[in-house]
């Protein structure tokens, strides 16, 4: 499919051929390539028009002659040729133009994609009213497009940012494959959702779609599959192609294996090292039992800070019917549940903390359903800084999702002491939950922050406010 640079080659390769040559015959074979005129007005009205200018819109040509316009798309595959009058017509030419009496200038089109649009105009602001063009963003290399203008297209929009930048009313003249070019260039997941974007990234795509379009057109545009402009002029710019149609092959960066994906249903080429995703930056908290990360998680949520409480999701993941509740029921039926059929929680901690083994299969059938569901959360949020509260933080391998990780800390006597107490446990049944856990001293030196939550709260406060100014 031509793209804005292939495009503006076969402009350019038009421009020498066919202006201020006269149409003196017209004959349209398919009528529904003219999207808004009989073929026979087609016809009649540019009968004894002249070439006079080729102009281009995105991926638009427009050609204007004395009274009238012609708006061109070639969608996938529409070219035009140049051809001597005697030429037999080929089956897939549909518009036949003949100029001075001594020329054929013919619309070809395997696929009949392509349109046509008469206008009875030849002013350039009337022109572009026209509503196909009306609707048009500003072109990708128009030097007036601002970094400022792009983010605010972009900035509402929860889309992949490849799906937003082939909209073309976000930004006029990328394709499929200048849109991977561009995004590698700028260092952006194509999947990234739009909304995420930052005045950086949009300064990085303007940048790089200037210089991407720019080399394509010297070039003459892409050949990739059937595209070649009307002289025949075959692109040369796919031997520099960084990324797209590169499956398999190293990233000229860092040599990684470029990736193939679907992004809208579009063949999509990155490199997953230089292209992150990037979430909000995530900051684990975690302890031990009873060491009060609940306090610091309420003292985050009073702030208005986002924090996924993993307790809480587990909480809604055993409700009755999940798949998580099937599974544990299907494996420990009555000794779990209580009598309207629900998970007793009672019955579910004294399994966990009485048998290892138990305990580790009611692990690997609740932690991989809690992980996804933080995954899920932290991808769509629209927070800058999310704070994610997990228990078994780093047992459970919860750490490959933070930036940043602060255990809360406290004396194993403080700990026992409130255990008992918040559970209503003997100092036997603390130990045995305190002891099922990693060491707190462990996941303290594990952590980047610690906060010790020893003494009042007073104290914990002014910690937390600490690490917030760090972060
Ligand atoms: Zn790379």
């Amino acid at each position: 499919m031509p793209e804005l640079p292939e495009v503006e080659t076969v402009r350019s390769t038009l421009e020498g051929q066919i202006l201020n040559k006269k149409i003196t015959n017209v004959e349209v074979y398919y009528d529904k390539i003219i999207e808004n005129a009989t073929a026979k007005t087609f016809e009649e009205a540019l009968t004894n028009q002249t070439f006079k200018q080729i102009k281009r819109y995105g991926k638009y040509l427009i050609f204007i002659l004395n009274d009238y316009a012609i708006i061109s798309h070639l969608r996938m595959e529409g070219k035009f040729f140049l051809k001597s009058l005697d030429e037999k017509r080929s089956k897939h030419e549909h518009i036949v133009f003949t100029l001075d009496d001594t020329i054929s200038f013919r619309y070809h089109d395997t696929r009949k994609f392509g349109r046509m649009a008469l206008l009875k105009t030849t002013d350039m602001t009337s022109i572009m009213n026209y509503p196909a063009l009306k609707k048009l963003g500003k072109e990708a290399n128009d030097p007036t497009f601002t970094k400022e203008e792009l983010y605010n297209k972009l900035k509402n929009k929860k889309v992949p940012i490849k799906v937003a930048l082939l909209d073309q009313s976000n930004i006029c003249g990328l394709g499929n494959i200048y849109v991977d070019e561009v995004c590698f260039m700028s260092k952006i997941h194509p999947q990234m959702l739009a909304s995420k974007i930052t005045l950086d990234d949009a300064s990085n795509i303007l940048t790089s779609s200037k210089e991407v379009l720019a080399k394509a057109i010297k070039a003459g545009g892409t050949t990739i599959r059937s595209y070649t402009s009307s002289l025949g002029v075959t692109g040369l710019f796919q031997l520099e192609l960084q990324v797209r149609a590169k499956a398999k092959m190293p990233c000229p960066n860092c040599g990684t294996i470029i990736k193939k994906i679907f992004v809208g249903g579009r063949g999509t080429y990155y490199c997953e090292n230089c292209q992150k995703l990037r979430y909000p930056k995530v900051i684990g908290i975690t302890g031990s039992i009873a060491s009060g990360k609940t306090t610091v998680s309420k003292y985050l949520e009073q702030k208005g800070y986002k924090v996924l409480d993993a307790d809480e999701m587990v909480t809604k993941l055993k409700t009755k019917s999940t798949i998580v509740y099937k599974a544990l029921v299907s494996k420990f039926n009555d000794a779990i549940l209580d009598d309207n059929q629900n998970i007793d929680d009672h019955k579910l901690a004294k399994l966990i903390f009485e048998n290892q083994m138990v305990r580790l299969e009611i692990n690997n059938i609740i932690h991989p359903a809690v992980f996804k569901a933080c995954q899920k959360a932290i991808s769509e949020s629209d927070d800058k800084l999310i704070f994610m509260s997990v228990p078994l933080l780093f047992e459970a391998g919860f750490d490959k999702l933070c930036d940043e990780i602060i255990c809360v800390n406290i004396t194993k006597e403080e700990q026992i002491k409130r255990l008992m107490k918040r559970s209503k446990i003997t100092k036997e049944d603390a130990l045995l939950r305190i002891d099922a856990q990693m060491p707190l001293s462990e996941k303290c030196q594990k952590a980047t922050f610690i906060i010790d939550n020893s003494k009042d709260l007073c104290y914990t406060i002014e910690q937390i406010e600490n690490i917030l100014k760090k972060i």
